[in-house]
């Protein structure tokens, strides 16, 4: 037999515990000596329970769970037991993750829930839509703030320089930061993962930024939309990009002069 479910564990139990055979199965107390099993009165209901849970020598207890599979696999309720304790809690775990259970021990039930784990594609998180996000760019540029995160757009287009960019936007590196951030929400991209390119291009499709508008390359490094503080997120996006160290009361390299897009 198979483990191939991942029915709710409450429904499992259910199913399992109020089924018309359920009184008959195999490791049910004996009417007579209730510390042992129906089937066999003999082979204590420990058998089915966990191995941490008594000191007994490893031999006895492998002969007990051996006694006590056999017997599950001649119980009446067999595939609804394996089918609830192979079921998921809500929280990821197992239903009964110890023990014999089903004709299956701990370690067998384990492993087949890794194997459901790698069989099962991860979910997929569907972002908004590109109507949704237009809506809500829309919204956001008849905003109080949008003039701030318009000149950091603008900016972003024309430099490279995480500090040049908010010195010409009019505020501070942290602010200019927040701002791409900010941006990079706005625009449904990832802001972790987001490159400046990226988020130009975001903001030309939702004509924030003319179609003309000239972006200065940024070389084969993508560089983060909104550089963290500590400079780990920009060394996970480019491990091998060279950083330029900045000195004090020097002035800035000469740059480029390109021909810059006109403000939104
Ligand atoms: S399959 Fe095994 S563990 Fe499950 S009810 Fe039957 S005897 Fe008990």
């Amino acid at each position: 037999m198979t483990t191939t479910t991942t029915a709710s564990s409450k429904d499992a139990y259910e199913a399992f515990s109020e089924h018309r055979h359920y009184h008959y199965r195999g490791c049910a107390p004996d009417p007579d000596r209730p510390q042992y099993a129906a089937a066999d009165d003999t082979l204590p209901l420990d058998a089915w329970g966990g191995s941490t849970e008594d000191d007994l020598p490893s031999t006895k207890r492998l002969g007990w769970q051996r006694r006590a599979i056999a017997i599950c696999g001649r119980c009446p309720v067999l595939a609804l037991c394996r089918t609830y304790a192979n079921s998921e809690l809500p929280g990821g775990g197992l239903a009964e993750p110890d023990g014999v259970q089903g004709g299956q021990t701990s370690l067998e039930r384990h492993r087949a829930l890794i194997q459901r784990r790698k069989a099962t594609p991860p979910p997929v998180v569907l972002g908004p839509s590109a109507q949704q996000i237009g809506d809500q760019v829309r919204e956001a540029r008849l905003s109080k703030g949008w003039a701030r995160k318009a000149a950091v757009l603008r900016q972003l287009a024309w430099e490279t320089d995480a500090e040049l960019i908010a010195y010409r936007a009019g505020m501070d590196l942290r602010t200019s930061n927040w701002h791409r951030a900010a941006l990079c929400t706005l625009f449904g991209l990832d802001k972790e993962t987001a490159s400046r390119q990226q988020l130009l291009d975001a903001a030309i499709r939702y004509r924030v930024l003319p179609a003309r508008t000239r972006i200065v390359p940024d070389g084969p490094w993508p560089i983060a939309a909104a550089p963290n503080t500590d400079g780990s997120r920009q060394r996970r996006l480019a491990p091998k990009r060279p950083t330029q160290l900045t000195l004090p009361a020097l002035p800035d390299p000469p740059r480029t002069t390109l021909a810059r897009a006109r403000p939104v």
